[in-house]
C-alpha cells in the first residue's frame, strides 16, 4: 500500500483551530492525585524492545531503497516491462509488470518483514498469532497492497503519458477525491479484511462511554470493538473514516486488560479525534502538503532520470519501468519528512490529550492508562531526543503522564 502510505504519511493532522477545541484548562496538581499514580516500571527487556524498533525503522527505510535502487539499476525493471510490455501501455500489462516488481520487492524484503513482523513479536510475547495466521495476514496485505496502488498506478502513467510537463498537478487534483475515497472506504471494506469490528455489547463500560458520548455531544458516534486479540496482546483504540464511516474503535485487548476507568480515559482521548475531526483535518492537510511535494517529486524524478535513465534503461517518466523510481521518492519523501510531520501528529495528539482529559475530568486514570499503555506495549516511556523528534507521532508517554498530572504545560514544551 505505497501510494496509500504517501496518502498516510502526509495524512498529518494540522492545528485544531482554537475555537473547534474547548479552552484549556491547565489541571491543577491538587485535583490531580499525582502521589496514587506510579511511573511506568522500565524493564531492560522493554527498553530492548523499543530500541530494536527504532533501528528497524531506520535499516528498514535503508534497505527498502536500496532493493528499489538494485531493481532499477540491475536492469531488473526494464526487462519486467519488455517481458509484460511488448507493445503499447494498458491496464493489464502494468497489473502483469506490478506483480513481477512486488514478488522481487517481497522475496527480497522477506527476511526483514518476518524478523520485524512475526520473530520479534514472538520473542517479546506480545504477537498472539500462529505462523500460519500471521502468513495468512501477510498474503491479505499483499493483495490489497494490489489493488490499491495499481489503479493509482495506473492512473498516475495515464497523467504522465497526456501531460508530461504537468502531470504532478493533474495527479494532485486527481488525488483528492481519491483520497476521500481511501479514508471513506477504508473502515468498511480496507480494515474488515483483517479483523471483525462489532458494537460493543452492552455493560456497566458501555452505559458509561454512552454517558461520555452524550458529555462530549456525540451519542450517535459509532464505538465498535476490533477483534485485535487474535493478531497481539497489545492494547490501543483509534478513529478512522469520514462522514458516515467516521467511528471510534477499541480494540478488545484493551477492554480486556485495562480497568474501566483507563479504558474510559483512552476513550476520553479519541472522542477528542473525533470531535475535533482530525481525520478531516488530515485529509485537509494532506492536500495542502501534496500540492507543494508533487512538484517537488517531479523535479527530483526528472533529475534522475536524466543522470541515470540511460544506465538503468527507463527512457522516461511514462515508461513503466520508472515504477520502482516512483516509488523509491515516495519512501525517500515520507523518511525526510517524517520529523515534520510526526511533529505535528504529536501536537494533534496533545489536543486529544487535552479533549480527553476535559470530558473524563479523571487525571489519575489518564495517566494510569498511559502507565498500562508504556508496559503493556513495552514501550520506551522516555526515548532519547532524537528518537521523540524523528519517529514519535504521539508525544513519549513520559511527558503525557507529566501533562496529565499537571507537572508540565504541554508535552515538549518544557
Ligand atoms: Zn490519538
Amino acid at each position: 500500500m505505497r501510494f496509500l502510505f504517501l496518502i498516510i504519511f502526509v495524512l498529518l493532522s494540522p492545528p485544531v483551530p482554537a475555537s473547534a477545541a474547548p479552552p484549556p484548562t491547565p489541571v491543577s496538581v491538587e485535583t490531580a492525585h499525582t502521589a496514587e499514580v506510579r511511573p511506568p516500571l522500565v524493564t531492560p527487556q522493554m527498553l530492548r524492545y523499543s530500541r530494536t524498533r527504532v533501528v528497524l525503522y531506520f535499516a528498514g527505510t535503508a534497505y527498502g531503497l536500496l532493493a528499489l535502487w538494485g531493481v532499477l539499476a540491475t536492469g531488473l525493471s526494464a526487462r519486467f516491462a519488455r517481458l509484460v510490455l511488448p507493445q503499447r501501455f494498458s491496464f493489464l500489462r502494468l497489473l502483469g509488470y506490478y506483480a513481477l516488481l512486488e514478488m522481487t520487492l517481497l522475496l527480497v524484503r522477506s527476511p526483514l518483514i518476518f524478523y520485524s513482523g512475526y520473530s520479534l513479536e514472538h520473542t517479546y510475547g506480545l504477537s498472539s498469532q500462529s505462523l500460519g495466521a500471521w502468513l495468512g495476514d501477510v498474503g491479505k496485505s499483499v493483495g490489497v497492497n494490489f489493488l490499491t496502488t495499481t489503479p493509482i498506478l495506473w492512473l498516475l502513467f495515464w497523467l504522465i503519458q497526456r501531460s508530461p510537463r504537468r502531470w504532478s498537478l493533474w495527479f494532485w487534483g486527481a488525488l483528492i477525491p481519491v483520497i476521500a475515497f481511501g479514508i471513506f472506504a477504508s473502515p468498511v471494506l480496507v480494515e474488515p479484511v483483517f479483523n471483525k469490528f462489532t458494537p460493543l455489547p452492552p455493560s456497566p463500560l458501555r452505559t458509561q462511554i454512552q454517558g461520555l458520548a452524550a458529555k462530549a455531544g456525540i451519542p450517535d458516534a459509532p464505538i465498535l470493538v476490533a477483534d485485535k486479540s487474535r493478531q497481539t496482546h497489545e492494547t490501543n483504540a483509534y478513529v478512522t473514516g469520514i462522514g458516515s464511516s467516521a467511528r471510534i474503535v477499541l480494540w478488545d485487548t484493551t477492554i480486556q486488560k485495562m480497568p474501566q476507568d483507563q479504558v474510559l480515559a483512552i476513550v476520553g482521548h479519541e472522542m477528542g479525534h473525533y470531535v475535533l475531526k482530525h481525520v478531516l483535518w488530515g485529509f485537509v492537510l494532506t492536500i495542502g502538503g501534496l500540492l507543494v511535494l508533487l512538484p517537488l517529486a517531479q523535479l527530483f524524478l526528472e533529475g534522475l532520470l536524466r543522470r541515470f535513465g540511460q544506465r538503468w534503461q527507463v527512457k522516461s517518466l511514462s515508461d513503466i519501468a520508472a515504477t520502482p523510481l516512483l516509488l523509491l521518492t515516495v519512501s525517500l519523501f515520507s523518511f525526510l519528512l517524517a520529523p515534520l510531520t510526526n511533529g505535528i501528529s504529536r501536537e494533534i495528539e496533545h489536543q486529544a490529550d487535552v479533549y480527553g482529559l476535559q470530558v473524563t475530568g479523571n487525571p489519575p486514570a489518564m495517566a494510569r492508562a498511559f502507565v498500562s499503555l508504556s508496559e503493556q506495549n513495552l514501550s520506551d516511556p522516555d526515548p532519547p531526543a532524537f528518537v521523540k523528534f524523528w519517529l514519535l507521532d504521539h508525544p513519549a508517554l513520559k511527558d503525557r503522564i507529566d501533562f496529565t498530572l499537571g507537572r508540565k504545560s504541554a508535552p515538549g514544551r518544557e
